[in-house]
């Protein structure tokens, strides 16, 4: 039986003062949530949201991290240096960093493989766009995306990664995808992680679901059977809403 997973993603919003406030109203509104709680703040604040997390059930995560364990990098971050700041899991491969940092298949597979190396999880993130989608792509795309990530990690290393599968038109236009879009590639991921590392791998790994989503549509989204938590970018920046979704089984 997996747990979900909800995950919010703050992108670069918030200072650390706001980071801080943030988590504190998100831990007092926890209690009764079925799955687990995960925020992921600009690097900038990752120290003091661990320090306001600590002893509550709420995980932190960097945004990205370089793969390399150190070395004249200017400006990036190692995953040690996570690792030290107390962060526990890592989102890599998000489509904003596919599309404004040009982040290949290959960059994402390397960072997986080094963020397990350092022992933080890594939330890997894959995603067809609109014209792939409408060229009937999709699954070509999210195929190749998978399988150069699988193909870096052992089978005891991809049991213990997390999957976002995100389509690249649903993230922040409040086009969320229908409930049969997302169970179909969730189900197809499922699959491949099974063809690839074996079926006990693709039955325990979770798959999170991004893109728009809301209070209104997260029940839908948690109810599918492929579907095990959300990576979220909007709803995730107010308590109330992010609180609306940890508690998707109340909406
Ligand atoms: C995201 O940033 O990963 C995301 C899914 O954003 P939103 O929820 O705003 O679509």
């Amino acid at each position: 039986m997996r747990r979900k997973l909800i995950a919010g993603n703050w992108k670069m919003y918030k200072t650390t003062a706001e980071a801080v406030a943030l988590v504190e109203e998100i831990k007092k509104g926890l209690a009764g949530a079925p799955g687990d709680t995960l925020v992921a703040p600009p690097f900038t604040s990752l120290v003091a949201v661990v320090a306001a997390a600590k002893g509550s059930p709420v995980a932190v995560a960097a945004q990205n991290m370089h793969f390399e364990k150190e070395g004249a990098f200017t400006g990036e971050v190692s995953p040690a240096m996570l690792k030290d700041v107390g962060t526990t899991h890592v989102v890599l491969g998000h489509s904003e960093r596919r599309q404004h940092f040009a982040e290949t298949d290959e960059g994402v597979a390397r960072k997986t493989k080094a963020a397990l190396d350092a022992g933080l999880v890594p939330i890997s993130c894959v995603g067809e766009t609109l014209s792939e989608r409408e060229a009937g792509k999709t699954m070509d795309v999210v195929k190749r995306q998978v399988d150069a990530i699988l193909n870096a990690l052992t089978p005891e290393e991809a049991a213990r990664i997390v999957i976002a599968y995100e389509p690249v038109w649903a993230i922040g236009t409040g086009k969320v995808a229908t409930p049969e879009q997302a169970q179909e590639v969730h189900a197809f991921v499922r699959l491949r992680i099974g063809a690839v590392h074996g079926r006990p791998v693709g039955e325990a790994l979770r798959i999170l679901y991004g893109g728009s989503v809301k209070p209104d549509n997260v029940k839908g989204l948690m109810a599918l059977p492929d579907v095990d938590g959300a990576l979220v970018g909007g709803a995730s920046l107010k308590a109330d809403s992010f609180l609306k979704l940890v508690h998707y089984d109340k909406q």
